[in-house]
């Protein structure tokens, strides 16, 4: 293998909560390694991390994510114990649902039951008492209801270690942890390409031939002062981007991004709607948790510290993928009527609060989807380490798939990640040469 230039031994690709957790444990233990941390933004966790919801939930039906998140969930915690504001508010998830959704669920709720996940069930009388506010049944004359097919509530599924952080706070930790032990970050520098060369050159033009080894030793920059550099280990967590620096060299990105919006709506000079932010039914800061109603996966979410709502609405069918996206997020918009003619007629027909409300600010992001299953994704390729897939719950599983790098890192794919809490995790089962997870159902 060529050496010669050689400054670092792992270069990160992507400085996004992903990228950031990877570095941060990649560097933690391997204290001896030189590690370059490069983005393209000027500061970290600044794409789709900042644009986040930022919810954090064990509550899903595949093993595998239960894992990533809850053992992420505990990390978090336990930064925030440790004196570190992360922003965490544990609000709990409250899974709304008709009687359809109730009975198909039940399976997933036991499973998870099984699996130590801490839940409480509600049953309509439970839920009636508990958030007076919610509209749990339907008149056979209310035709706006009847239109949107909006069912009776049967009941809740609780999530109780659940809640939501600030996404800029963990970046931030985790860019902190990772340049106190020495990391380097290299801001405004583009990974415009990945170095490919044989593993014996012969310095012939058009190499690396099909018959010679060959592996990525290195990237190709835009915005530094140097134009390439070289590592023993390239690893991609561009999120949403990993295509479109994967693809030119032949590699499989295996993500497909999707827009999503969400949308503010204040409280302020609304009683009914400040009100609805407080209830002490669910969670001791007595709060009204996260809320997903049966309908479109529509979901709520109080910020008593703003007096604000954020709220949103899955947003996928009829929605493009898009492979490449553009690098610039400030041209990916929210719509206005998008939120005029999905999201809030199904708000307004569960809490009238909602009633004439209008969204004081918006956003939108991009979904990094793993369409085969939805659960996240790590493999290796000739001097590479592949993370991604995120599929709408990135943050909350962060924390784990940064460890999941670094094992590969030192054992390779047939290694095994102590995850935290020292949770030992299989690090091929997330990979695609030997993957053995089974399909996420929980997707929001
Ligand atoms: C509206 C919305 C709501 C969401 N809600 C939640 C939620 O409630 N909970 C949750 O856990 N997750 C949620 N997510 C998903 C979560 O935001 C993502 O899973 C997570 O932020 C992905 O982190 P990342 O580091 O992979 O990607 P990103 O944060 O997008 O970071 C990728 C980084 O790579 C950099 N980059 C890309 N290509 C290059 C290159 N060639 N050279 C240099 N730099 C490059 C980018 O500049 C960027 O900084 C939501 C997402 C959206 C859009």
């Amino acid at each position: 293998m060529t050496t010669e230039g050689k400054v670092y031994d792992i270069i990160v690709i992507g400085a996004g909560i992903l990228g950031l957790s990877c570095a941060f444990h990649l560097k933690r233990n391997n204290p001896g390694k030189n590690i370059l941390l490069v983005d393209r933004l000027s500061d970290v966790g600044q794409a789709n991390t900042a644009r986040s919801n930022a919810m954090f939930r064990n509550t899903f039906t595949s093993w595998d994510n239960q894992v990533l998140s809850d053992t992420s969930i505990n990390f978090y915690l336990e930064v925030a114990k440790n004196g570190i504001d992360l922003g965490i508010r544990k609000t709990g998830y409250l899974w709304v649902m008709d009687e359809r959704q109730l009975s198909l669920n039940e399976r997933h709720v036991q499973k998870m039951i099984g699996n130590g996940i801490e839940i409480k069930k509600y049953d309509r009388a439970d839920l009636e008492s508990a958030l007076p506010s919610l509209r749990t049944r339907f008149q056979d004359s209310d035709q706006e209801a009847k239109l949107l097919k909006l069912e009776n509530v049967a009941g809740a599924v609780f999530g109780i270690k659940c809640g939501r952080l600030d996404p800029d706070k963990l970046s931030k930790y985790y860019e902190q942890q990772f340049l106190t032990l020495g990391g380097k970050i290299l801001f405004n520098t583009n990974a415009k390409s990945l170095l490919l060369e044989p593993n014996e050159p012969l310095g012939i033009e058009g190499e690396p031939f099909v018959w010679q080894e060959s592996r990525i030793v290195g990237v190709r920059l835009e915005g530094a002062a140097q134009s390439e550099i070289r590592a023993d280990t390239v690893v991609i967590a561009t999120g949403v981007w990993n295509n479109e620096i994967l693809e030119p060299i032949g590699i499989d990105g295996h993500v497909k991004a999707k827009k999503r919006q969400l949308f503010t709506i204040s409280a302020r000079g609304n009683k009914h709607l400040s009100d609805l932010i407080y209830n002490s039914n669910f969670n001791d800061l007595k709060v009204l948790p996260y809320v997903i109603l049966p309908k479109s996966g529509c979901y709520l979410k109080a910020l008593e510290e703003n007096n604000e709502f954020w709220v949103a609405c899955e947003d996928d069918l009829n929605r493009p993928f898009i492979n490449t996206p553009d690098p610039n997020l400030e041209n990916c918009k929210a719509e206005p009527s998008y939120y005029e003619h999905n999201v809030y007629p199904i708000l307004k027909g569960y809490f009238e609060e909602f009633e004439n409300s209008k969204p004081s600010q918006m956003w939108a992001g991009l979904y990094s989807y793993n369409t085969l299953d939805s659960i996240p994704f790590v493999f290796t390729e000739s001097g590479l380490i592949v993370a991604g897939g995120g599929s709408g719950s990135g943050i909350m599983k962060a924390d784990a798939m940064g460890r999941i790098v670094d094992a590969i890192y030192r054992d390779g794919e047939k290694g095994e990640a102590a995850l935290y809490g020292n949770v030992h995790y299989p690090v091929e089962k997330i990979g695609f040469r030997s993957r053995a997870v089974q399909r996420e159902e929980w997707v929001i």
